[in-house]
């Protein structure tokens, strides 16, 4: 039966390894848990039900690329797939939406995002939903890497709109992220299908090269065959530019390839990679994700990669065909305190979550906010910061209501007179209230929902209804913008500070995690044992061979990552001098870890607000370690941490 609507749909006479157990729990109404290495095939494991079960299947997907691929293939395949996307025009999404409800759609993909929005959750509401798919479901796990706060509100979303089954889709989750993520929907532990880890076809090297040699080393690995289809990966953007250049001069074809280009140059970069016009990329991790190219004989990565996982992520793409493919790692420890001193950028400070707390507490019932003011008010970085208040929802203290464009503005195509004859009776009366409440500029009107409240009694939600089924009718442009977010605060009872300390330790214990991850690469790296077994081990696949005989530790060598560079002493005169223009230009006292990030360059929003990068001092100690410079602040300046 299912291997019929296989054949049907998909063309394929059987199914890979894993999918079918998948598929026939989700056909037999239950939830479940595929952890599929990339390219494994799990993208079928919705597309197939999707097409038997009664209703709308939604997808949760995090990449537009990735999305639009899907879409193309389901519709190839004569699937009803639709996007509700960005870059859609109001047009386009309207008609998404009207076949959607019409029941036209089979399969619906979305960013997590659109779920806060609310004129999308409106239109969600009454649409009858079979099944709710998460991709990239490690993204749920605090401790996973990637993690996207977002996703931490999915079950509650997924109990509102009555969705009666899951399926979590990831090609990279540790066992204790597939445990977190299988409590977090409370899918039982045998509704967890994992293939295997292990690639045979796969040779994981390891060269240990010093960062200077580092140029030459990548030479010597393209050379002489450099018309294989290769992927060379590197972090930044400068970085790829500059090799790519390098290639050039030694006589590679090789193209840079990263997020900083428009579009339409990526595409053709990555057509003539395609077409192998050009063999060699240089890229920042921006690549591949919406490639699918079978034959990538090489990837090499020029700079560590960010951890175990996003490793496991980019080999993923070599191979694809089956055949032998070569991924080789240029490793050494330099760049390993710019790679720590990111993670340390992310906590918050002590001090920033106490206030934020207190003046939770202070608040009114209601608690709006901005996300970018906030995070400007408070110095947190927009990522912890909506962990923040993630884990504030969690833990009760608040409750997300809604969230509101704070400013819904209309351009009119037909005259308010024209719209509002078009009704009768309390209709019409209601459309009169709602035009008078709009104030016009140049050509757009603003609606001032407040004043709509305070003279006639009527709803911000009805008016919004209303200027939406006007943009469907096409009599009105609607442009909804500046996502004001709505907490009822429930602090009666709280102890603020006692939160607070818990809070600011949960950070503290994600930085220590984070550095642990950073900490498992090098192991993996330096590993005396077999390399394929040891990554197929940390991603819980324990029936890979001990000795794959072919990575670079069963062909007889063990790398030993050349050191950390030796970093001169920090001249405490300049420390000083550097210390007082940053505490100068601050409106209060900083924190010793908020002057350790300016000396370290690293974002921050307080940075933008005082325009730090023009200050002297700002990313001079980038090389140094954040402790050792952070010591030294508190040393320098008595300031606490
Ligand atoms: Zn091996």
């Amino acid at each position: 039966m299912l291997t019929q609507t296989l054949e049907q749909y998909f063309g394929f006479s059987s199914f890979r390894a894993g999918q079918e157990p998948v598929i026939s729990r989700v056909m037999q109404g239950e939830s479940a848990c595929a952890i599929f290495p990339t390219g494994a095939g799990k993208s079928l494991c919705y597309q197939l039900p999707a097409t038997q079960l009664p209703h709308l299947t939604l997808v949760i997907s995090p990449l537009l690329a990735l999305m639009h691929d899907q879409i193309a293939f389901m519709t190839q395949k004569g699937i009803a797939a639709a996007t509700i996307d960005s870059t859609q025009t109001p047009e386009q999404t309207q008609q998404v939406m009207d076949q959607v409800r019409r029941g036209h759609i089979k399969v619906l993909m979305i960013s997590v995002e659109r779920l806060n929005n609310e004129r999308f959750r409106q239109f969600i509401t009454p649409i009858p939903l079979s099944l709710l798919v998460v991709d990239e479901a490690h993204c749920i796990s605090e401790w996973g890497h990637n993690f996207r706060p977002d996703y931490l509100k999915l079950p509650a979303y997924r109990q509102q709109l009555h969705i009666p089954q899951v399926l979590l889709l990831t090609a990279t989750a540790t066992p204790a992220v597939v445990e977190d993520m299988q409590n977090k929907f409370a899918i039982p532990a045998s509704n967890t299908t994992l293939t295997g880890f292990y690639r045979p076809n796969l040779h994981l090297n390891v060269v240990a090269v010093e960062e200077a040699q580092k140029r030459q080393a990548l030479v010597e690995q393209l050379q002489p065959e450099t018309h294989l289809p290769t992927v060379i990966y590197v972090t930044q953007q400068q970085t790829a530019e500059e090799v790519a250049q390098w290639l050039q001069t030694q006589h590679i074809r090789a193209t840079a390839y990263h997020a900083g280009m428009d579009h339409e140059t990526r595409v053709s970069i990555q057509d003539a990679f395609m077409s192998g016009q050009t063999p060699c990329i240089v890229a920042t991790i921006a690549f591949g994700m919406g490639i699918d190219k079978a034959d990538i004989r090489r990837v090499i990565h020029f700079d560590l990669p960010k951890s175990i996982e996003n490793y496991s992520q980019e080999i993923g793409r070599a191979g694809r065909d089956g055949l032998r493919a070569t991924c080789t790692v240029l490793a050494n420890q330099s760049s390993l305190n710019v790679l720590e001193n990111f993670i340390y950028g992310d906590t918050p400070d002590q001090a920033a979550i106490h206030s934020l707390l207190g003046d939770i507490q202070q608040a009114d019932e209601q608690w709006e906010v901005m996300l970018n003011t906030l995070s400007r008010a408070y110095n947190i970085r927009i990522l912890p910061l909506k962990t923040l208040l993630v884990y504030l929802e969690m833990a009760g203290v608040i409750t997300s209501q809604y969230s509101y464009f704070a400013e819904v503005k209309f351009q009119c195509i037909e005259s308010p007179q024209a719209i509002t004859d078009k009704f009768h009776g309390e209709r019409q009366a209601f459309v009169a209230q709602l035009f008078a409440c709009a104030v016009k500029a140049k050509t757009w009107y603003k609606m001032d929902f407040q004043q709509l409240w305070q003279r006639f009694g009527a709803e911000r939600k009805r008016a919004l209804t209303a200027l939406e089924y006007f943009h469907e009718q096409g009599w009105i442009a609607l442009s909804t913008q500046q996502v004001t977010q709505v907490f009822r605060v429930n602090a009666s009872g709280i102890d603020m500070s006692t939160q607070a300390e818990q809070l600011y330790h949960l950070f503290a214990q994600k930085e220590k995690s984070e550095l642990v991850r950073i900490n498992q690469l090098i192991t993996l790296l330096e590993s005396p044992t077999c390399i394929s077994q040891r990554l197929a081990t940390y991603f819980g696949d324990h029936a890979a061979p001990q000795q794959c005989g072919h990575c670079s530790v069963c062909q007889g060598q063990i790398a030993h990552l050349p050191p950390r560079p030796a970093l001169p002493h920090i001249d405490p005169q300049s420390l000083s001098t550097w210390c007082s223009h940053f505490i100068a230009a601050c409106d209060s006292t900083p924190s010793a870890a908020a002057i350790t990030r300016f000396l370290l360059g690293l974002s921050s929003p307080l940075h933008n607000k005082i325009k730090a990068k023009s200050i002297p001092g700002f990313a001079t100690l980038a090389a140094y370690p954040y402790q050792t410079v952070k010591q030294s602040v508190m040393t320098e300046t008595e300031i606490d941490a």
